[in-house]
């Protein structure tokens, strides 16, 4: 059993190096002096969901734990740039919620007194105050709408680019291009992680890899599984089954206009969202429904139809933009629209880090820092709510805020 480049195995294996592995590995090893850890992906940097979504970051959400949460991943997306000496394009222009119904309107009001009573300052707007936010808004058929202007958008990219960098610094082991196919296991625990070298087929429809090497093995004492939407197949190696799925969704950006917008809008009749990147492209998506189970990273014309409708309906007088580029990533949804995390029962030394649906990129920041207070020992109780387990027992978890 070799890993290839110490002889010794890591004692951490991240699998995926989108976000929350990043995330993760990096706390380990700044945080926690854990630095014998190896982030393992079968493709490029950014080529999951961390590198293909519309960078949104709010803590408006109905449930007590993503408020506090997200209020804490704000701050630190506020520090991100002068602590990885990368710049992260962060805006916090706020995020505006749209209700075009009374139930939707009823469920906004409620949220936003829970978002006032952890100490946000969202406000809840009728219309026209909605049209002193964004003036080329058309309100028709709006009934409420709320408002936090601490929420904002970053470029994603380098925020993943960023972790990486500094978790390398320290020491952490990256490996793209390295594809993991199983699991060596040895009295009841994992004790390795069973890769094999891929390379990328150029021009390929979505994401397609073929093996460029011989398999080895990577001997570990812990695993950390963070890789997306495609958890699941790679959980089914250990016998583990979850609940989540992938399913595609769907962004593009526009040709860059002036400055007008100044916070990302989102609708939550239809899902549509969208907000004006620091380049000046209107970037957003929709809910497309139904979209099939299953890895799908393609583009899809039916897309930008509905989107551009939906758009148009919220600002007509984008009418003549142009999209210049579309593309998609998968949603890692679960049954309850929360995440998995922490180590399920019988696998001691493995930790989920998975089922983040359309808002893990915004969480990862403080996800990382807990998982890896997980993995050091000290289980954080959300790690408990967010457990696996809670499946069997009927969870009872419910979060309103979810887009697409
Ligand atoms: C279009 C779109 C828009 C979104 N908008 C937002 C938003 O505005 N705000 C927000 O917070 N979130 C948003 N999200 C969700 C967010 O992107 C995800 O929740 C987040 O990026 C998940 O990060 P991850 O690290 O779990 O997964 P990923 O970034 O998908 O990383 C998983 C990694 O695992 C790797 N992998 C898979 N299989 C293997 C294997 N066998 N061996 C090794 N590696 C493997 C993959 O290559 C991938 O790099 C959006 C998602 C999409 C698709």
């Amino acid at each position: 059993m070799s890993d290839g480049v110490t002889g010794k195995g890591p004692r951490v294996a991240v699998l995926g190096a989108g976000i929350l592995g990043l995330s993760t590995a990096w706390h380990l090893a700044h945080r926690h002096g854990i630095r014998d850890v190896v982030v393992l992906d079968r493709g490029y940097l950014c080529g999951g969901a961390s590198g293909r979504n519309g960078g949104g970051v709010r803590a408006q959400f109905s449930s007590e734990a993503n408020i506090r949460l997200m209020r804490e991943s704000i701050e630190i997306c506020r520090d991100f740039a002068a602590t990885m000496k990368i710049n992260v394009w962060f805006r916090q222009g706020g995020y505006l919620f749209l209700a075009r119904d009374a139930a939707r309107a009823a469920s906004l009001e409620a949220s936003v007194k829970l978002q006032n009573a952890c100490g946000l300052s969202t406000r809840l707007l009728g219309p026209d105050e909605a049209q002193r936010v964004v003036p080329e808004l058309s309100t028709r058929g709006v009934v409420a709408t709320s408002y936090n202007p601490d929420d904002g958008v970053v470029f994603p990219w380098p925020f993943v680019w960023g972790y990486a960098r500094a978790a390398q610094s320290l020491g952490v082991a990256l490996r793209t291009f390295t594809e993991v196919i199983g699991f060596e296991t040895a009295g009841g625990r994992i004790v390795g992680v069973r890769v094999r070298p891929v390379q990328l087929v150029p021009f390929a429809q979505g994401d397609t890899m073929v093996p460029a090497g011989e398999p080895y093995v990577i001997a570990c004492d812990h695993v950390v599984l963070a890789t997306g939407a495609w958890s699941p197949g790679l959980a089914k190696h250990l016998g583990l089954a979850l609940p989540n799925k992938p399913h595609r969704h769907e962004i593009c950006s526009t040709e860059p206009l002036k400055p007008w917008l100044g916070p990302l809008v989102a609708d939550l009749t239809d899902g549509l969202y969208f907000s004006q990147s620091m380049r000046g492209e209107i970037v957003g998506g929709i809910s497309v429904d139904p979209v099939p189970e299953g890895i799908n990273q393609a583009s899809s014309a039916g897309f930008v139809t509905k989107y551009a409708r939906a758009l148009l309906r919220c600002v007509p007088r984008l009418g003549g933009v142009k999209v210049l580029r579309q593309w998609a990533g998968c949603y890692d949804i679960t049954p309850d629209g929360a995440p998995i995390v922490g180590t399920p029962e019988g696998f001691d030394n493995l930790t989920l880090a998975c089922g983040f649906m359309g808002y893990g990129f915004m969480m990862a920041p403080v996800m990382g820092k807990l998982l890896a207070e997980h993995i050091a020992g000290k289980t954080p109780p959300l790690v408990h709510e967010w457990s696996l387990e809670r499946f069997a027992r009927g969870s009872t978890l419910r979060e309103t805020m979810i887009l697409g």
